[in-house]
């Protein structure tokens, strides 16, 4: 089956005055949009993998035949990363239950907030910071360049941000670390504890 562009299950106006609207319409329906078509556009030549979740397809990208093994990892990787990001949005949240889960690996929710700016101001160019647990259940913050997703490195997304110049330009245009505090306001930490308790 072709990937499909997902709902974002809210209003492109939900997240005012944090996120605008027109951020959110070009975001979705634009960017996420064409890295869904280019996905598909990949596989149309390889037509068997549309049987294998993007997840899979993701996880395994040095199995993947080597003339579309780059699209997926870019539009793939977008597609996921994407789909992820829409969900952990959500205004009036609070971060309750969650510092108890951040410790040892944090010592306490301001800490591992200063640090999760910090990686994202400090990281250069297009890409995503993300707080992620390892294989042996260890969080940590780490950021990664354009589209790569977390779980090509074998690591659990828990939270991510997006960085890339089309996520905040036309209201905060050179100002990451203005969006980053206001993403901070929108975050869904329900979605968050939900993936901190899995
Ligand atoms: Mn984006």
């Amino acid at each position: 089956m072709k990937h499909e562009l997902p709902k974002l299950g809210y209003e492109y106006s939900a997240l005012e005055p944090f996120i605008d609207a027109a951020t959110m319409e070009i975001h979705h329906s634009k960017h996420h949009a064409t890295y869904v078509a280019k996905l598909n556009e990949a596989l149309d030549k390889h037509p068997e993998l549309y049987d294998k979740s993007l997840e899979d397809l993701l996880a395994s990208l040095d199995i993947v035949p080597e003339d579309i093994s780059v699209p997926i990892r870019n539009h793939g990787g977008g597609h996921f990363n994407h789909s992820l990001f829409w969900t952990m949005l959500k205004k009036d949240k609070e971060p309750l239950g969650i510092e108890s889960f951040l410790q040892p690996d944090f010592s306490s929710l301001d800490d591992f907030k200063a640090k999760f700016i910090a990686a994202g101001i400090s990281h250069f160019g297009s890409g995503w910071v993300w707080l992620v647990r390892d294989k042996d259940r260890k969080l940590k913050i780490i950021t990664l360049p354009n589209q790569d997703a977390p779980i090509s490195l074998g690591l659990t997304p828990i939270l991510g941000l997006d960085l890339w110049e089309h996520a905040y330009y036309l209201k905060f245009q050179n100002r990451r670390a203005e969006y980053i505090e206001n993403w901070w306001q929108v975050i869904n930490w329900e979605e968050v504890l939900r993936r901190l308790e899995m």
